[in-house]
């Protein structure tokens, strides 16, 4: 079992350091991808690992600015301690914001399991201002999640759509993958005509499609939004994608806390073990 997840690891994961990641980030900006580094670790449980965290941060964000690489962060709140304390969380997260105005850069705060979804965008929300640099991530399978874009863009706020990569409850979540898709690609539209520059999150070709259409239906511009994908995933779909003259960003995770994204991916859905799986073979 470890071989096979050290051998999706290293497709899937930067590396251990941030001077690999950075090498990795530099061959995609020169390939003309955008990219976000993801520094991996959660559930911080302490305020000396969260102020830790805080500062790793800043540093990844100066060190793109020195090798002059994209300037595009990913975060998850419990790194920051959201679950010792929200208002500790919220001056972590500024500290880094700051860190981003300095150098040009942009922080996304990634959506994690619904437990902290409120905590979450509530955060978000208290360290947005007019020029911060910060966007949030919203999950298309949560049935909360229309009330949650429409409210993100009442403030402005850039998201990143994504399904979902956690297992929830029915009571809570759509289940079923043709609803998810419905639910997303319904947000994707509310998110496309809004004015401000989001992301479309996903290697599903449904939706892509569906993005592009829509896009080219309604006059929007090429540069007014951007899709994401993962490192390592769909990468002929990716290269694609920009030869076309789309905006793709790829998330790059790097770090030794490599494990628990590792095995989220492979076991919280069924779907995404085959998703994996498929993928070796698709190239
Ligand atoms: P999939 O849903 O895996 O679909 C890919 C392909 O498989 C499609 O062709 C689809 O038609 C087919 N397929 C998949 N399942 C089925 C099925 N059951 N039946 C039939 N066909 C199927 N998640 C979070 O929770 N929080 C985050 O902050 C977050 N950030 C992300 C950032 C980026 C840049 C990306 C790309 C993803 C992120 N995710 C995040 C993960 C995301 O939520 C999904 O778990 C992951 O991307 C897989 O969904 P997908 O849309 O990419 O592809």
């Amino acid at each position: 079992m470890m071989s096979i997840i050290t051998f999706f690891a290293r497709r899937w994961i930067a590396g251990l350091t941030l001077a690999h990641a950075l090498d990795v980030v530099e061959q995609l900006n020169r390939r003309g991808f955008f990219t976000t580094l993801d520094h991996l670790g959660e559930d911080v449980t302490n305020k000396e690992e969260a102020d830790t965290s805080t500062d790793q941060y800043i540093a990844i964000l100066h060190a793109l600015k020195e090798r002059n690489l994209d300037r595009n962060v990913s975060i998850k709140l419990t790194q920051l301690g959201l679950a010792i304390d929200p208002e500790l969380c919220a001056k972590n997260l500024r500290r880094i914001v700051s860190a981003a105005v300095e150098v040009g850069g942009f922080v996304r705060v990634d959506i994690e399991g619904s437990q902290w979804t409120t905590k979450t965008f509530d955060v978000v929300k208290m360290v947005k201002t007019n020029v911060a640099p910060v966007g949030a991530a919203v999950q298309a399978m949560l049935m909360r999640s229309p009330d949650d874009v429409a409210n993100l863009i009442d403030r402005d706020i850039p998201i990143r759509l994504c399904k979902g990569a956690y297992k929830e409850s029915s009571t809570i979540a759509h289940q079923k993958h043709a609803d998810i898709v419905k639910h997303y690609i319904a947000l994707m539209k509310r998110m496309l005509t809004s004015g401000i520059y989001h992301g479309i999150a996903t290697h599903d070709e449904e939706i892509i499609g569906a993005a592009k259409r829509f896009a080219e239906e309604n006059h929007i511009a090429r540069d007014a939004f951007e899709f994401q994908m993962l490192m390592g995933m769909r990468r002929k779909l990716q290269k694609n994608l920009i030869d076309d003259g789309w905006r793709l960003r790829i998330y790059v995770p790097f770090g030794k806390r490599w494990l628990p994204y590792m095995l989220r991916r492979l076991h919280e859905k069924r779907e995404n073990m085959w998703f994996f799986i498929s993928h070796l073979f698709k190239g």
